[in-house]
């Protein structure tokens, strides 16, 4: 039965900062191309995708331009019709240059998408919607850019009751999924027909912060009185997006430590991303552009924008407006996002926002005095999978990494950021962590 719920779900600890989002009400518009998009090969967790156009070749929007390299990676389109001018390195949100396709788009050409026929979706079995779902170089939209094919291929003999469709986008500024929720509510309940089939889950859960009830109203209006899919709202609070703290909140289950949703029997995908799959899928399309948040006090003309993928990011701030006195400039939110120094950077299917933040709106700036930790237990008490940030923190400073892995649960951490946001001396905790956790991995790595 749909159920549109009213009370106020959520997870123990966490925390509440400003939620600053002033773009809620801005309505997705589409920015005009750049001339030049630089599409790296490695927009996704997993393997590069791999060239399949050379230098001086024509392509038409929504042509596939690279290939998946194996089953963990995703293909890629153009998202403009225009001429391959390089395949070369480039700057990259992450720091380092990386291998990436720089499309020299036509100017007169009108950028209809030209590729892709319609399908009747009906007649697909789950292994070839996964199989379509991967054609679309689909990958998580909500900031981690996990291909989304391979979170609905759980092992052979599990058994899925419920898929989680979550839109609690809790970071603050970000108004993407509210906006896609509100805006595009039946390409959502189109593609989680989709994902459904493909997971084959009998239950849907959407889980909504209740700073976005007008989302949750809409799409519940839009569900018969008998439904497998419920709408439910969960209170706002950072970081309720968290897919195993959403699993808790909305289905009481727990996913086991270092452990997979689909061992609680659940699958989770964010709601942008399957409102996309809701369009592309019948018209076997791909992934060619995405909404992005555009905020933050040094933007003159804030909101949510419809944006081709591999769009540099001086030209998105040049077009709406920017004051280059802005102290950060962060792709993603301020929580979980990354600080980026180049403006050469492109927008790719991960980049849920763009914030130009002044020094006073920074969450936690790098330049900020770091002060001796004077043992006050808010982020213990902060952190919602209950770990000690506050110790974690110390053997960090004595590069104790072993004994953080072994004896403090450091891989559970999944670097919300909620500690270092509270703690008072200003211990860039979770960038302690990122480190100690890159480190064992290179340890472990032959
Ligand atoms: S960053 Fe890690 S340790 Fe800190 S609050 Fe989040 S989960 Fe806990
Ligand atoms: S919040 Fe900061 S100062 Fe307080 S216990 Fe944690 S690390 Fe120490």
């Amino acid at each position: 039965m749909a159920w549109f719920g009213l009370k106020r779900n959520t997870f123990a600890r966490g925390i509440h900062p400003p939620g600053h989002k002033e773009t809620q009400s801005e309505p997705i518009r589409r920015l005009d191309f750049s001339p030049r998009l630089i599409l790296p090969l490695n927009q996704h967790i997993g393997k590069p995708s791999i060239p399949i156009v050379h230098k001086n070749q024509e392509v038409v929007r929504g042509e596939p331009i690279a290939r998946a390299d194996g089953f963990m990676s995703a293909p890629m389109h153009a998202p403009a019709t225009g001429i391959i001018e390089k395949i070369d390195l480039m700057p990259s949100a992450r720091g380092p240059k990386v291998q990436s396709i720089i499309l020299k788009i036509y100017q007169a050409d009108d950028q209809r998408v030209r590729y892709g026929r319609a399908r009747d979706m009906s007649t697909l079995n789950p292994k070839e919607m996964i199989t379509a779902i991967q054609e679309t170089g689909m990958v998580g939209l909500g900031g981690a850019a996990f291909p989304t094919h391979v979170k609905l291929s759980v092992p052979e003999g599990t058994v899925i009751d419920t898929l989680v469709i979550n839109g609690c986008e809790c970071e603050p500024y970000l108004t993407t999924d509210h906006r896609v929720m509100l805006e595009w509510a039946d390409d959502l309940l189109t593609g989680i027909r989709y994902v459904q089939h493909a997971c084959g889950a009998p239950r849907v859960l959407i889980g909504i912060e209740d700073n976005k009830r007008d989302a949750a109203e809409v799409i519940a209006s839009r569900l018969p009185i008998e439904s497998d899919i419920e709408v439910r709202t969960v209170k706002t609070k950072y970081p309720q997006g968290s897919e195993k703290l959403l699993i808790t909140v909305l289905t009481g289950r727990e996913v086991p430590s270092g452990g997979f949703p689909y061992q609680v029997g659940c699958v989770v995908q964010n709601a942008a991303t399957v409102a996309i799959l809701g369009r592309l899928l019948p018209q076997t399309q791909g992934m060619i552009e995405r909404v992005v948040t555009i905020s933050g006090p040094g933007i003159k003309r804030p909101g949510n924008y419809l944006i081709p993928i591999g769009t540099p990011m001086r030209y998105v701030l040049e077009q709406l407006g920017f004051n280059g006195d802005a102290g950060e400039l962060i792709l993603g939110g301020p929580m979980m996002g990354n600080a980026v120094a180049s403006l050469d950077v492109p927008i790719t299917k991960a980049t849920s926002g763009i914030l130009a933040l002044d020094h006073d709106s920074v969450v936690r700036s790098q330049a900020d005095k770091v002060y001796p930790c004077i043992h006050c237990g808010r982020c213990v008490q902060a952190c919602p999978l209950h770990l000690n940030p506050s110790q974690l923190g110390l053997l960090a400073a004595k590069r104790d990494y072993e004994t953080m892995n072994n004896s403090y649960h450091l891989q559970d951490c999944f670097e919300c950021g909620s500690c270092s946001y509270i703690c008072p001396s200003n211990i860039p905790l979770v960038q302690y962590f990122r480190v100690a956790k890159a480190i064992l991995r290179e340890q472990s790595t032959p």
